[in-house]
């Protein structure tokens, strides 16, 4: 926190540097490791009906994505640091007296930020979906074609930076505080992280449902790196709608994911009934 407040000069720049460096690097590893170790892991027999893909990726491929996250935490960090210190050159509009504008501004510019972040990433994703740039940008990050958690933050540098530059963007325009800032940079790592876990949680029917259709599903993120040019989108399903851009066959795909976490949920009691009355040997 002393990093937030102290006065631009290059001992301040330094503190903003360690704490960002620390910061970003404790959020991400512990966090995808976390439900790598507790899903792929641990619960690699007991989950394996949530599986959105049966098949397993090779340990290389898991490698790939905890190398590429590394070069991506050094980018997103640097890209922090740089934007902090615009701050304190006060070339940004982020403001750190929370009461200057209140709990209904900070909901509102966290509603922005979200907003924004959802249009900047999709069109962004569309255009690096083209030649010559899905070679050269996002080329890295599709090498997971059945991504494990570590996939989330396994892009090289060009796409960090496209993937980081949209908030520093937003402050230069919109008041945002650091701690709005924080939550949104919190639940973006965290959605980011799941929709990477290669699992399905949401019920039947949630790609049909009046409101549901609009949020994505983790199906919705596998899906694109299994079958590439479609499901663009981040958090809500909202552009890939109106564009015309959802897989045609979505809806079918997720039902038919759901499906079979229903059917083995079915037949892991009958398993253990027949093992009870198996007779012992
Ligand atoms: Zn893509
Ligand atoms: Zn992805």
């Amino acid at each position: 926190m002393e990093a937030l407040s102290c006065e631009l000069s290059w001992d301040c720049v330094g503190q903003v540097a360690r704490f960002q460096f620390f910061m970003n690097f404790v959020r991400y590893y512990p966090v995808a490791g976390l439900l790598f170790l507790v899903v792929w892991v641990w619960g690699k027999r007991r989950y394996i009906g949530s599986r959105i893909q049966q098949k397993w990726p090779d340990s290389g491929k898991i490698w790939h994505e905890i190398r590429w996250s590394f070069v991506t935490l050094l980018v997103f960090s640097s890209i922090a640091i740089a934007s902090i210190t615009m701050g304190k050159a006060g070339w940004n509009q982020v403001y750190l007296d929370f009461s200057e504008f209140g709990m209904g501004y900070a909901v509102f510019s966290l509603v922005a930020v979200t907003i924004w972040h959802e249009t900047w990433f999709y069109w962004m994703h569309r255009l690096v979906h083209k030649k010559p740039w899905f070679k050269l940008v996002h080329l890295t990050h599709h090498r997971s074609t059945n991504p494990s958690p570590f996939a989330a933050y396994a892009f090289n540098g060009y796409e960090a930076f496209l993937e980081a530059i949209y908030l520093p963007l937003f402050t230069f325009i919109v008041p945002i505080h650091p701690a709005v800032i924080l939550v949104h940079i919190g639940y973006a790592m965290i959605m980011n992280i799941w929709w990477h876990s290669g699992y399905e949680v949401f019920p039947a029917g949630w790609t049909r449902g009046r409101i549901t259709q609009w949020i994505n599903t983790s199906t919705h993120h596998n899906m694109h790196h299994s079958h590439f040019n479609g499901n663009f989108s981040l958090y809500f399903n909202f552009w890939d709608r109106i564009c015309g851009t959802n897989f045609p066959n979505y809806d079918e795909y997720f039902e038919g994911v759901v499906a079979r976490r229903r059917a083995s949920k079915l037949a892991r009691p009958a398993a253990g009934m027949e093992a009870m009355q198996r007779p012992a040997a």
